[in-house]
């Protein structure tokens, strides 16, 4: 499969693009289509790499404006977990597609998932054609942790071997939900296959003063010291990790993911320390959190939450500069996230991005500081991943019938 992108926009000046069998082959000034190539006409617009969503739980876009407005635990177990309880195959399936197009539709081409069924997830990402690392909720109900050892050799079975654009991961849900024996086990499991862990960890001050009374030890030194904080480990949230835990995560090679808007909804009364973490050396991506929580997937917009979310608590307009900021959101300070580590050159993944250059929130001023703080999901008007065209002209061509689907599953629910 060939495609050849011309008279795109790249740091100022015009160039051509040409993918080969999912792959950048040539890029630059003199790359012009070659017969039998698929070709787009970039008119001018801006060529720009994706985004990387750190954190979601794809499947609930079927959740989003329900309990809204609720604490956190009555939200939990009034609105969430008994319709969980009924999810079905399809449920999972359209809730998830509909995750994709928004993310398709806002620039996002790869995502790290966690959510129950996760075959639909990866069934629903594959038709998509996007990029996720996939794992399930792994939790010790009733104290049973037989259970969820077969829970979690089971799902990495279902998701079978990691393919070019989807990979499992073991997701234990979170260090209050899944026990210090399991959690032991799931890091020797990890180790033996090689897979990434994807947990929650210090969301919110309970959860670490809880963690000190049970253990002696706050979040980052607990897992640590069960074999959990490693290179392939990803942290979703850490609000409240202190200086030493900074220290420790970056000596480790973890990667933290912040989601600020999940955060300010459920009013964690904190601010990821962004700028401690840079300094300290620690790996740090952006996610949104699932819609449940939040309820947008568009990066763009949280990327601007993120952002200010940092010199508010900062008290200082200096303390991230808007190319950090994009930096971030596009997973180039977080190798663990899958992002290629030198985007938009020959060799790398053909996974890519046109902004419309001249939309009113890009037409003016330096281009991340519009990026960051002017623009929304609205100014990606292309979208390719391995070489394929998932989105032009802002036009996705299935996404009447996966809104319809979506709803249709989400009123089965009774949401
Ligand atoms: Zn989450």
């Amino acid at each position: 499969v060939r495609l050849t992108i011309t008279d795109a926009v790249l740091d100022g000046e015009r160039v051509g693009l040409r993918c080969v069998d999912g792959t950048i082959e040539a890029i630059g000034p003199e790359v012009a289509a070659q017969p039998g190539d698929e070709t787009i006409d970039a008119g001018g617009a801006l060529l720009s790499p994706p985004l990387v969503n750190g954190h979601t739980h794809a499947a609930m876009t079927l959740f989003r404006g329900s309990g809204g407005d609720l604490p956190l635990m009555p939200w939990l177990q009034e609105r969430i977990w008994p319709v969980e309880a009924k999810l079905e195959a399809d449920d999972v399936y359209w809730g998830t597609r509909l995750a994709c197009a928004e993310m398709i539709r806002s620039g996002t081409t790869r995502f790290w998932d966690m959510y129950w069924q996760l075959e639909q997830t990866a069934r629903a990402v594959a038709d998509a054609g996007l990029r996720a690392t996939i794992g399930e909720p792994l939790m010790d109900v009733n104290g049973d942790e037989a259970v969820m050892r077969e829970a979690a050799l089971a799902s990495l079975d279902r998701l079978g071997a990691p393919g070019p654009r989807i990979g499992p991961a073991l997701a234990p849900h979170a260090i209050y939900t899944v026990t210090e024996n399991s959690l032991r086990w799931i890091a020797e499991l990890a180790a033996e296959r090689q897979v990434p862990v994807h947990i929650h960890l210090s969301e919110t001050s309970q959860e670490v003063q809880d963690c000190v009374a049970a253990h002696g030890e706050r979040p980052a030194a607990y897992l640590d010291r069960l074999g959990l904080l490693t290179e392939r480990t990803l942290l979703a949230h850490g609000v409240w990790l202190d200086p030493a835990e900074l220290d420790l995560i970056a000596e480790r090679g973890t990667t933290v993911v912040t989601n600020p808007a999940a955060n300010m909804k459920l009013a964690v009364g904190a601010v990821f320390p962004y700028p401690a973490a840079r300094e300290a050396g620690v790996a740090v991506g952006l996610g949104t959190d699932g819609a449940g929580s939040n309820d947008s997937l568009d990066l763009l917009a949280d990327l601007k939450l993120f952002a200010l979310a940092q010199k508010h608590a900062a008290a200082d307009p200096t303390a991230i500069a808007a190319e950090d900021a994009w930096a971030v959101a596009t997973g180039a300070r977080a190798p663990l996230l899958g992002a290629a580590a030198a985007p938009l050159r020959p060799g790398a993944d053909a996974d890519f991005l046109l902004l419309r250059g001249d939309d009113s929130n890009l037409a003016i001023g330096e281009l991340a500081s519009n990026l960051v703080y002017a623009a929304a999901g609205a100014v990606v008007d292309t979208t390719v991943v391995a070489g394929r065209v998932l989105m032009r002209g802002g036009e996705l061509p299935e996404l009447e019938e996966i809104v319809a689907r979506a709803r249709e599953r989400a009123r089965r629910l009774g949401l």
